[in-house]
């Protein structure tokens, strides 16, 4: 399982698709991409199966966007099928995530919601976390890294998330806790990706911060990396790393 994404002045899409043939290693059974429609939507595609099936059903029809979320899912709540697959929308259609790992009081978590109005598509624990975010938002009227944050404390379990606003196509919120994630930093911060291990974007850039567990990082177009604590949001001085890119091996 992996999330690859990007944020940038680039095509949004090979990149991503490319990038999730390189985490295929980590073994899946569904793949899915969400690229942002210039902030007029978004196009989702998502299937059970590998990555050369989601290229079948997005690569013709796709249309050009300059952010874009991956994921390979190795199902844990819910069968392997195209409803359970990653990104998940919330209710709104507002708010989409990619997730690694699992949230442990899902259920809790979905009753909850469901009494406030909430409904599911699938039977996932990343629909739930998705709708919590959302009603965080609107609850709190905050920022989406707030609500992030917010949402992450009332959550058990393992993860790695990408989540965006579709209104707000120059931001990704990243967030870890046990399964990891790395950000690629582009030259002066035009471009940026996210990915389970660095392999999508060696090429693109060698700067990279691995964000440590319960953090999680705001990554805004033209603005440096802002990385927070989980637990009370306090600011993290992230430790940029520069990567060894060996191609005589
Ligand atoms: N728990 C989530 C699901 O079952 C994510 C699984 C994964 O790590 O890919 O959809």
């Amino acid at each position: 399982c992996g999330i690859t994404g990007y944020v940038g002045y680039r095509e949004a899409y090979p990149i991503v698709i490319k990038g999730l043939e390189r985490l295929e290693y980590r073994g899946y059974d569904s793949a899915g991409i969400v690229l942002s429609n210039n902030n007029n939507g978004i196009d989702l595609y998502k299937t059970k199966g590998k990555v050369s099936d989601l290229k079948q059903i997005a690569e013709e029809k796709r249309s050009t966007s300059t952010l874009g979320l991956g994921h390979t899912r190795w199902a844990t709540h819910g069968v392997p099928n195209d409803v359970n697959s990653h990104p998940h929308v919330s209710n709104s259609g507002n708010l989409v995530i990619v997730h690694n790992g699992i949230i442990e009081n899902y259920d809790t978590l979905r009753q909850e919601l469901i009494t406030r109005g909430y409904t599911f598509q699938s039977d996932t624990d990343t629909e739930v976390l998705v709708n919590l975010i959302e009603e965080i938002k609107t609850q709190n009227n905050c920022k989406l890294g707030k609500a992030v944050q917010l949402a992450l404390t009332q959550v058990v379990g393992a993860y790695a998330i990408a989540v965006y606003d579709i209104n707000k196509s120059n931001e990704i919120v990243v967030a870890r806790l046990g399964s990891p994630i790395a950000i690629g930093i582009g030259k002066d911060n035009k471009e940026f990706f996210v990915a389970s291990d660095a392999s999508p974007f060696i090429e693109y850039t060698s700067d990279a911060i691995y964000l440590n567990d319960e953090e999680l990082a705001v990554i805004k177009l033209d603005r440096d990396i802002k990385v927070f604590k989980i637990e009370d949001d306090s600011t993290v001085t992230p430790n940029i790393q520069e990567l060894q890119l060996n191609l005589e091996q």
